[in-house]
């Protein structure tokens, strides 16, 4: 199976929007001659539009981090897909680590946020992966079975098409620890046999697993050698175009 390789970078809370514009300039330069593989930005809500802009007519997708999961109403500080999709973004973020572990993000939230999202047209990233203590626990494995049929609970073989699955395991995020690659295609392969069994073969075999987690140019193509990486979500590394680039033009 051919999977198209995805490599997102999440800029998390970093950069004012002139340093977004900026690095989203010089980016689309660096990888204007990348082709075979998506590549996926996430900068901050405010920079979404202005970096949409910039990145036109390239080969660069935009990301939010997050969204909501209604259309509108009285949701102080909250975005919906259409807007996100109004600023220019294709794709969004969902249940990433940092959410789930600072802002009371669940399964059940992201549930309703894919749903919501695939449903107005946006792609997502779905983020799972086990914190350290559920690792050393042997709870992997638990952990990541209920994310996902949570998580993903009431989709459809054919809705599964535009969701991508981004495994971060939470002890590797930002810390410098990287997961081996082996140890990360044990986890994706715990995945994609999930999928078949919650969607189907054909699910399983098309979805794409992305690994994060202290992705650097140094590791990259060490994981994407492993048959179940599909590609990365990037957080430190990608905020350096040089870094971000070399990441994206893996070997
Ligand atoms: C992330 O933000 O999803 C991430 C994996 O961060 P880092 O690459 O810095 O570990």
């Amino acid at each position: 199976m051919n999977r198209v390789p995805l490599i997102a970078g999440n800029w998390k809370m970093y950069k004012t929007v002139p340093e977004a514009v900026e690095t989203a300039t010089q980016l689309k330069e660096a990888v204007k001659d990348v082709s075979g593989r998506d590549i996926v930005i996430a900068p901050p809500f405010v920079s979404l539009h202005p970096v949409a802009q910039a990145i036109r007519g390239s080969n660069i997708n935009l990301s939010s981090q997050d969204v909501f999961w209604e259309d509108e109403g009285a949701f102080t500080g909250q975005i919906s897909p259409a807007m996100l999709l109004s600023a220019g973004c294709t794709y969004t973020l969902i249940g990433h680590s940092e959410r789930r572990q600072y802002f009371g993000e669940t399964n059940e939230t992201v549930n309703k946020k894919t749903k919501k999202s695939i449903d107005q047209g946006l792609k997502v990233i779905v983020c799972i992966g086990e914190t350290l203590e559920e690792r050393e626990a042997g709870k992997t494995f638990s952990v990541l079975e209920m994310q996902i049929s949570e998580g993903l609970k009431g989709l459809t073989p054919a809705l599964m098409g535009t969701v991508v699955i981004a495994y971060e395991p939470v002890w590797a995020i930002g810390t410098g620890k990287t997961a081996t690659a082996a140890q990360a295609e044990e986890d994706h392969q715990f995945i994609r046999n999930k999928l078949k069994e919650q969607f189907n073969t054909d699910v399983a075999e098309k979805t794409r697993i992305l690994y994060g987690g202290s992705v650097k140019p140094d590791n990259i193509d060490q994981l994407m050698a492993e048959k179940d990486i599909d590609g990365v979500l990037v957080g430190g590394a990608s905020l350096k175009v040089d870094s971000f680039s070399r990441i994206v033009k893996f070997t």
